[in-house]
């Protein structure tokens, strides 16, 4: 049989740099290739400086290290793209077309590509909007991530290419920074919090959206990716739910902390952008099909962050005993 290995383009990234890492210890750090237009971070191990639109150095990466799957995350967020439309539609569209026909050509055994929320447009249900919800996007993000979406599908029916794929909420980490999408607030604030005790923010305090903690989407990603071939009944992408909550709530959870912690708030044009996605996303068919179930709510991922980051930054901080259990407004059926 032959020996996995993988490829993960856009590895230097919020999602990367965690996956990279969990994929290694799946497979092995020496079948996992990390590989980034950035130049070699310190400290990276088998690293490859490759440009996600260059379809021939990916052909050449795989041709000669013998990859048998490739996780394609490089992308230009929400945010970032509609400050440049034309570069983000190249980026976001054009890489995976790469490597949809690479892995078709060359046969590999599987392609994981993420989705987002941001399929759904305002004309979408606002809460508990499900996997086959009307989606008419208004960002080019959505739009490239909707096109792309009907593209792995199309090259499963067609040419039996196994990709699998997930629509990421808004994702918060402690490791890496978010790359510019609409819901960076959620993990800003936190640095914000511990540093100086207050932050301004960019979203209306009642701009609620599905959010999700790292730890809960790089499982989400390895579960996929490990299930039966015949289990993934979703060829264009599976939604998932980790929580959902504004930035008043996610201010409220940090004050259980940090109680003199102060927001405020000057909306910009990511406003618009968040305000067209759904408030909360049902994942039923992800939960029947391959068994999702998130880990994280809003009281633990606070928690675990505010422990995270203080550590990192050396910022003394003490977390508060016994608090009440964080109410879920937006619950999801399980
Ligand atoms: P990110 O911006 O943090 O990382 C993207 C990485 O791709 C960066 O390291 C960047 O250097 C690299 N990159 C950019 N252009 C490249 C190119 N031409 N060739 C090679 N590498 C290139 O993004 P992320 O948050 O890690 O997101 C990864 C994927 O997950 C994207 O497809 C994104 O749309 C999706 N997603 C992310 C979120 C989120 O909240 N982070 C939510 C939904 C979906």
């Amino acid at each position: 049989m032959k020996k996995d290995k993988i490829l993960v383009i856009g590895a230097c990234g919020q999602i990367g740099t965690e996956l990279t890492a969990a994929l290694g210890l799946q497979y092995g750090i020496e079948n996992v290739i990390a590989a980034d237009i950035q130049t070699h971070p310190a400290g990276v191990k088998n690293y490859i400086c490759l440009d996600a639109l260059d379809h021939q150095q990916i052909e050449r990466v795989v041709r000669e290290c013998d990859v048998t799957q490739i996780y394609l995350l490089a992308a230009m967020l929400s945010a970032n793209g509609e400050k440049d439309i034309n570069a983000a539609w190249r980026l976001n569209v054009q890489s995976l077309m790469s490597v949809l026909q690479i892995a078709r050509d060359q046969k590999l055994d599987k392609v994981f590509w993420p989705s987002s929320i941001a399929v759904f447009g305002p004309g979408s249900a606002k809460y508990n909007c499900r996997q086959h919800a009307r989606s008419e996007p208004i960002t080019v993000y959505g739009i490239s991530k909707k096109a792309g979406e009907h593209f792995c599908n199309y090259y499963f029916e067609n040419f039996g290419v196994d990709v699998r794929s997930l629509r990421f909420p808004g994702l918060i980490s402690y490791t890496a920074p978010p790359g510019g999408g609409a819901t960076d607030y959620a993990v800003d604030i936190y640095h914000q919090a511990l540093e100086k005790e207050q932050y301004t923010g960019f979203l209306e305090d009642d701009c609620c959206l599905p959010m999700m903690y790292m730890p809960d989407a790089i499982r989400a990603t390895l579960e996929l990716m490990n299930a039966p071939k015949e289990k993934i009944a979703i060829r264009t992408s599976y939604n998932i739910a980790g929580m959902s909550f504004a930035p008043c709530d996610i201010a409220a959870a940090i004050r259980k902390h940090i109680p003199s912690f102060k927001m405020s708030t000057v909306p910009d044009f990511r406003q618009a952008i968040a305000q067209s996605w759904p408030a909360s996303i049902d994942d039923q068919q992800a939960h029947n099909d391959w068994g999702w179930k998130p880990a994280f709510d809003l009281r633990r991922m606070t928690e675990d962050m505010l422990m995270n980051l203080s550590r990192q930054k050396g910022v003394e901080f003490e977390m508060a005993a016994n608090i009440e259990p964080v109410i879920d407004f937006y619950p999801h059926e399980h």
